[in-house]
């Protein structure tokens, strides 16, 4: 799988090579479980200039597209189950969801026995509880491990614990264009570290820990380990049981496909679930939350980390895009994320070195994940540009345009000509010379 700089797969010869690759892939069936991409946005994006039909969707890192079945089985839960079964839904089975759609996550994308795994809350509020719980566990410890690249959330929730807590925060400082080693975090970790916090998948370099080796590391040190899995659940393999992890959170609504605001997942091991106690203590985490006594006690097992009433209208899309991503199976979602990823780098490697282009993304496709990084100074305007051609990847400060490729719904056609567009609109426009991103030789003399 290495590089293949300077293989010619520009211009017609890109999309030759596109079109083989969608032709060999056996994946390509899934792109038709998606409701199709629309035309035009709602008048008020009209008038920004993102009411263009979508030519390529590459943000599905960011939110996943809705799968046709979601619209069905909506209907369905509104008008059958709400509309008929009205409170009697709770009954019948609402109330055990956090923990069956999160059997469904474990099992299907995290590598989780069932009864490890709850969908609720969003994945700020779920880091929160988890990691909330684990200092608590650790009273004789400090700090906390984390990165300064991590996705912001992940870094205000533990400077607020630290806070909370009189605990430390020992920052590990990261290569935005790569990401957490296990190396950095041997250096990190002591005797007096209480939890070590990291992303699988960098949302900004698209960089795959090697999440077993630094679990490892954090156990070898004393300390708990919790992975954010929102870049990696329904991309890569995950394995949370063979690896030991202790704790871990993620997103629903990216490569899961649940819709925007869909709930998190949380995974707490089995072996910890005794000792830890989450902090928002709410009824429906509470042994017999319809007994409405005095005290909380908290009810055994995963269903200890939920707190309030699920949100079923937000859980059912979960379900679908869960078993959509089941169905395909994830060796076969990441060796297509591999050869999306790769065919990307490669069309961008091809590119002359005057458009001044970056790739800030791991090359090593053992040490990726599903997004690519690029980039170039006028990065933000140029995403601008992008998305008035229909083209829609994220811009992500100070200079990155991510190219999230989600392997059950996106091309390689679909790369191609999105690139292809990309690369008309930095030839027209002049690079930068305060660039200090762009290319040496790049930025003219
Ligand atoms: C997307 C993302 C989040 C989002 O958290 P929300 O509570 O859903 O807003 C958190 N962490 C990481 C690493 C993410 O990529």
């Amino acid at each position: 799988m290495d590089s293949s700089k300077g293989r010619p797969v520009e211009g017609t010869g890109a999309r030759a090579r596109a079109a083989a690759l969608d032709a060999a892939d056996p994946l390509a069936g899934f792109v038709d479980r998606f409701l199709p991409m629309g035309a035009a946005g709602p008048a008020g994006d009209l008038a920004a200039g993102h009411g263009a039909p979508v030519v390529a969707y590459l943000d599905g890192n960011s939110l996943g597209r809705p799968p046709r079945e979601v619209a069905e089985r909506m209907q369905d839960l509104i008008t059958a189950t709400w509309g008929s079964r009205l409170i009697r839904g709770w009954t019948d089975e609402w109330m055990t969801w956090p923990e069956t759609v999160g059997d469904l996550v474990g099992g299907s994308v995290l590598g989780a026995a069932p009864g490890q795994t709850v969908v609720a809350d969003s994945t700020t509020v779920m880091l929160y509880k988890l990691a909330r719980a684990a200092v608590a566990a650790r009273p004789g410890r400090h700090e906390i491990v984390l990165d300064t690249d991590n996705f912001p959330t992940d870094r205000y929730v533990l400077e607020g614990i630290a806070q909370e807590r009189s605990l430390r925060l020992r920052w590990v400082e990261t290569d935005p264009a790569e990401g957490i080693r296990p190396e950095q975090v041997a250096g990190a970790v002591g005797p007096d570290t209480a939890l070590v916090v990291f992303s699988h998948v960098a949302y900004r370099s698209g960089w795959l820990a090697d999440a077993e080796a630094i679990t490892r590391i954090a156990h070898d040190a004393g300390a708990l380990m919790l992975w954010d899995l929102c870049h990696s659940a329904g991309s890569v393999p995950v394995e949370l049981d063979r690896w030991s992890v202790d704790l871990a959170v993620g997103c629903t609504y990216k490569y899961l496909n649940g819709g925007p605001g869909a709930p998190a997942f949380g995974y707490v091991a089995e072996r910890l679930q005794g000792e830890l106690q989450q902090p928002i203590w709410g009824w429906m985490g509470r042994r017999d939350p319809f007994e409405m006594g005095p005290g909380y006690r908290p009810a055994e097992g995963i269903r200890s980390v939920v707190s309030g009433t699920p949100p079923i209208m937000g859980m059912l899309p979960v379900r679908v895009g869960v078993e959509l991503v089941a169905e395909a199976g994830i060796e076969a979602i990441r060796a297509k994320s591999v050869a999306l990823t790769q065919f990307a780098i490669e069309i961008v490697d091809g590119w002359p070195n005057e458009l001044g282009v970056e790739v800030a993304s791991p090359r090593d496709p053992a040490r990726r994940g599903s997004h690519v990084t690029l980039r170039r100074a006028d990065f933000r305007e140029v995403n601008e540009a992008l998305w008035e051609r229909g083209v829609i990847p994220d811009f992500r400060e100070p200079d990155g345009i991510r190219i999230g490729l989600s392997p059950l719904s996106t091309t390689f056609a679909e790369v191609e000509q999105a690139l292809a567009i990309m690369r008309e609109v930095l030839e027209s426009r002049p690079v930068a010379t305060d660039s200090s991103s762009a290319r040496a030789g790049a930025a003219g003399p």
